[in-house]
């Protein structure tokens, strides 16, 4: 069964209703057990919920100390076009914007590469508009297999593919994919996205479970907060990562939290979501989601994201350019959106590192899982078998 088909089987008006109305007594009685199933977080999501940020926190912070030490794993975006023919309301790229539009050469990506190398990076996430006819499959297949002997890690968040494409991918030298629902709401979705290939919501929903079964070792999801109300979309989030995490056990599953910024367009979130209900939602995910990659961008303030780095996420970006081209010549090409954390990438690590935290650039090396490396390991497994004991990356 697809994520689809489940989501539309699940009674969701029911859990938004618990997430609403639990009471001090549910939250107390889902802080008070050893594990957090579905109804507790469901609890943990609540307005009663609120006044409990500080167990919570406490609570998260223990999790993730046991689960992934005091590591921070470092990734920045490297933006390769901004061309897109879909018409998000949200986003700077939309078709409907007259912005400048770029679309880098291999040379002009692999600049960009080399400055975010020389700032430490080994791990890359790959961004575009959807643009297949200027960034297709063979484009990033080719600039992958140039960018790979440098950057150990590299990932995607562009637009959706079918699994063979994923997978000629993954052969390449691709480990990881974010593709983010932006709202589990289907009338609101269609609202938000009103032409463009976008607008067909199963298949944007489809898009992880595609990657998974292609062989991406790291399947990152999200929500965009603030499009529509938060606890509403936390609890189809969380299913969605529960779901992967069932279904394709080898994938390790990464949540992130984009925030809707200002962008080119003047698009106003009609739900804002504010400091504390992110550090709940936080929270909450953690406790219910003890393996799951937590992953904040350079969209948050710098003091935001250093104290929920210190009790929650495995993932941040820093130093981020959001525009295609940026790094080498910023101000040439339109940013997606404006960056709230503008510290160089040296000093976010040196505060993680001031904080307690220990900001880790590589901890992934495709050899890890070659047979080769395997064969010679005590007890060794094949391969496949092998890829969900990597960290996510
Ligand atoms: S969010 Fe993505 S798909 Fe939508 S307009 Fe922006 S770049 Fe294009």
């Amino acid at each position: 069964m697809s994520f689809e088909a489940f989501l539309g089987r699940q009674p969701l008006a029911r859990y938004a209703q618990i997430a609403h109305s639990a009471t001090p007594r549910d939250v107390e009685s889902a802080l008070g057990r050893p594990t957090i199933d579905f109804d507790a977080f469901l609890a943990l999501l609540s307005p009663a919920a609120a006044t409990y940020l500080e167990p919570m926190a406490r609570r998260a912070q223990e999790i993730t100390r046991v689960r992934f030490g005091r590591v921070i794993q470092m990734y920045a975006p490297l933006y390769v076009s901004n061309v897109c023919s879909n018409g998000c309301l949200y986003c700077g790229f939309n078709r409907s914007n007259a912005v400048r539009r770029t679309t880098l050469r291999f040379d002009q990506a692999e600049g960009e590469a080399a400055i975010l190398h020389a700032r430490g990076f080994r791990s890359l996430l790959l961004v575009s508009g959807e643009a297949p006819q200027a960034v297709s499959v063979a484009y990033f297949e080719a600039l992958v297999r140039r960018l790979h002997g440098l950057f150990p890690s590299l990932s995607l968040e562009i637009y959706p593919l079918e699994t063979e494409e994923y997978a000629r991918l993954v052969e390449a030298g691709v480990d990881g994919l974010t593709l983010y629902q932006e709202t589990y709401d289907r009338a609101l979705y269609a609202r938000v996205h009103p032409f463009g290939r976008k607008a067909d919501y199963g298949w944007r929903l489809a898009g992880p479970e595609r990657g998974a079964a292609a062989g991406m070792r790291r399947v990152g999801i999200g929500a965009l907060l603030g499009l529509g109300p938060w606890r509403e979309e936390a609890v189809a989030l969380a299913l969605h990562a529960l779901w992967l995490q069932q279904e394709h056990w080898q994938t390790q599953v990464c949540v992130s939290f984009p925030r809707l910024r200002r962008a080119t367009g003047g698009f106003v979130p009609p739900f804002p979501v504010d400091d504390p209900s992110l550090v709940q939602l936080a929270c909450a995910l953690r406790l219910l989601l003890p393996d799951a990659g937590l992953v904040l961008s350079t969209r948050e303030a710098p003091a935001f994201r250093d104290g929920l780095a210190q009790i929650c996420l495995t993932h941040m970006s820093a130093g981020s350019c959001t525009e295609p081209g940026g790094y080498a010549h910023p101000g040439e090409a339109e940013g997606q959106f404006s960056v709230e954390d503008a510290r160089p990438a040296a000093e976010v690590a040196a505060r993680l590192l001031s904080l307690g935290l220990e900001p880790v650039w590589k901890d992934w090396d495709a050899a890890f899982v070659g047979e080769a490396f395997l064969a010679g390991a005590p007890g060794a497994v094949p391969a496949s078998s092998a890829r969900k004991e990597a960290p996510c990356g």
